[in-house]
């Protein structure tokens, strides 16, 4: 699922607050497993992101599904992922968990 508010603090530099509710665990259970994840900032997915379930980890696996989500819906293809988000997950991954 996913939510958009739209910020103009600044008309030149568009700004948006997307909320995103991505399943915890990968198993289909009841809306207390998922996470929230927010996002402040610009179709590129620049900004700020934060967890509910992860607030210390700025680069947890429901922010890289967000990220991935957002560009699905910025160029309308369904198969659009984040390089980034996936970049950094890698390192997530990588560090241990
Ligand atoms: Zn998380």
């Amino acid at each position: 699922m996913f939510s958009r508010y739209t910020t103009e603090l600044d008309s030149e530099r568009p700004s948006f607050h997307n909320i995103f509710t991505v399943p915890s665990g990968g198993s289909f259970q009841s809306i207390k497993t998922r996470a929230i994840v927010e996002h402040h900032g610009d179709d590129s997915g620049a900004g700020r992101w934060t967890c509910s379930k992860d607030p210390r980890m700025p680069n947890c696996v429901h922010i890289h599904k967000a990220r991935d989500t957002l560009q699905k819906y910025v160029l309308s293809d369904s198969r659009a992922t984040d390089p980034k988000a996936s970049t950094k997950s890698l390192i997530y991954n990588n560090s241990g968990r």
